[in-house]
């Protein structure tokens, strides 16, 4: 299923009655074959659909209207092409609550140096309507994406797809609901945090419920149901010898084949998106619901260990980024550190709850007691990460606002771990451990982090913008010295911002 295709992001092309009727008719079969022409490219996850040209404050406030109440309307695009008076925006984009791509592209590509006249002069005029336009925008504090490039450009088209994909995680977001089985773990501070500011700010909504509620769905699973889940685990999957069917442990994959399908169903029934567990909660249950966790976040269910809320919704929110690019998603951990000179990197791993879809070859079905909390004897998918660079993210509650930091890493291949039956990345963060790890700690990122490998950390940023919250970028340019000063930056920045708008 192609996640984005109920979804369209609205074009809209500012204009003006000035130049005659016949110039704004041409401009309206301009910005036709413009939006055809994104739209055929094939370059763009989200369907483009073209609301005709705005001419008048009301005209415009009616489009912000509309696309506010439109539940398709994930964001809109807009486009000068002439001197649009830019007084004549302000209600409406006071108004509009969605994301925003301004892009400053031209009908024509290169001047046509012989034939250029005041009529070509009429049909393009960006180089100035977008910077009346951008005038606006700016002096109104409004949050959007300037795309600059030509319309036919492939790079073009992939600053507006990648701003797409977080516009629909933001449509996402903002229906979007977290169960949680169990508290955040007892004492843990970075995991936790203000729900309420995060639904006002974020979108998201955190509900409980206890293990007990869920407990009940999972004994209703019928044994036929179960042969039928774990035939699918047989053709998709290994089996460690002793799980096979026939075997002593199969058991513990059947147990937690009906966890799957009854995690999913609950979900279903409650409208989830995302869910959390807890090892330390799991009265009634007879595993701690790791494969389970690991099947659904393939899904694109959002997963946070330990209580985990906001990394649950960020799983979920980079997933739906991700949706239809290669590389995969996944809950991580930071696990264990690997001191190796330059190559320095962190083991990423979990007790059981890592997304198959980062897998380099096919994951293996395994049962191992696990000593933690209430866990018992849990089945898991075991595997290693495929190599690659993606980002590892996590946003945190600094007490006045909401703080995503973002670390772009370089996923290297792992030695085997004959002895430790998780699935596992090793990741050397940007620029290097000394630098990338240090930077995460100061800015007081969490132990847990959402990574992608088809999410950039552009995308993220846009996200950031469009929520409001701080976003710091860990990369290959980052020292701690600058890094240092950015934050106490930020801090003044956010004691003032409420004062700017
Ligand atoms: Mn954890």
């Amino acid at each position: 299923m192609n996640y984005f295709e109920n979804y369209e992001v609205w074009f809209v092309t500012g204009a003006q009655l000035l130049y005659g009727g016949d110039a704004v008719i041409s401009v309206d079969a301009h910005s036709n074959e413009m939006v055809a022409g994104l739209n055929a490219s094939g370059n763009l996850p989200v369907k483009v659909v073209y609301k005709g040209t705005a001419n008048s404050s009301a005209e415009v406030s009616e489009i912000f209207r509309s696309a506010n109440g439109d539940t398709k309307c994930v964001g809109v695009i807009t486009w000068m092409h002439t001197f649009s008076p830019a007084k004549m925006w302000i209600h409406g984009l006071m108004d509009f609550k969605k994301p925003l791509l301004h892009l400053h592209t031209q009908y024509n590509e290169e001047i046509p140096w012989n034939d250029i006249d005041m009529d070509f002069m009429n049909l393009n005029q960006s180089a100035h309507g977008d910077r009346e336009f951008g005038h606006i925008t700016s002096r109104l504090r409004k949050p959007r994406k300037v795309v600059v490039g030509y319309w036919k450009d492939k790079s073009t088209h992939q600053k507006i797809a990648g701003w797409m994909r977080v516009a629909a995680a933001w449509a996402d977001a903002q229906d979007l609901r977290i169960i949680r089985f169990g508290d955040n773990m007892n004492n843990v501070a970075v995991t936790d945090g203000d729900k309420v500011e995060a639904e006002i700010r974020l979108g998201y909504h955190v509900d409980n419920a206890p293990i007990a509620k869920l407990v009940p769905y999972i004994e209703a699973v019928t044994e036929a149901e179960i042969d039928t889940l774990v035939a699918e685990y047989e053709r998709i999957y290994d089996f460690a010898d002793d799980c096979k069917k026939g075997t002593e442990k199969h058991q513990y994959v059947r147990d937690s084949a009906a966890q799957e399908i009854g995690l999913r169903r609950f979900l279903q029934e409650k409208k989830a998106k995302a869910f959390t567990t807890s090892f330390d909660e799991l009265e009634g249950m007879k595993q701690l619901m790791g494969f389970a966790s690991q099947r659904l976040m393939a899904e694109g269910y959002g997963f946070g260990a330990e209580g985990d809320w906001k990394t649950a919704a960020l799983c979920r929110t980079m997933w739906v980024m991700a949706s239809g690019l290669p590389g995969g998603s996944s809950f991580l951990e930071d696990y264990t550190l690997n001191f190796d000179g330059e190559k320095s990197s962190i083991l990423q791993a979990h007790m059981l709850e890592i997304n198959p879809e980062i897998a380099a070859k096919k994951p293996r079905v395994e049962v191992h007691y696990l000593g933690i909390g209430d866990s018992g004897t849990c089945t898991r998918l075991v595997f290693q990460a495929h190599e690659g660079e993606g980002v590892a993210a996590t946003i945190v509650d600094m007490g006045n606002r909401f703080r995503m930091i973002v670390n772009e890493v370089e996923v290297i291949k792992p030695k085997p771990l004959p002895k430790l039956p998780v699935a596992c990345a090793l990741w050397i963060p940007q620029p290097n451990l000394e630098v990338g790890a240090g930077a995460w700690i100061i800015a007081g990122g969490t132990h847990h982090s959402s990574f992608s490998f088809s999410v950039t950390s552009e995308m993220l940023e846009d996200y950031a913008e469009i929520a409001d919250i701080e976003m710091l970028l860990i990369d290959k340019k980052t020292t701690i010295r600058e890094f240092k000063k950015e934050l106490k930056w930020n801090e003044l920045y956010y004691m003032l911002n409420k004062s700017l708008r």
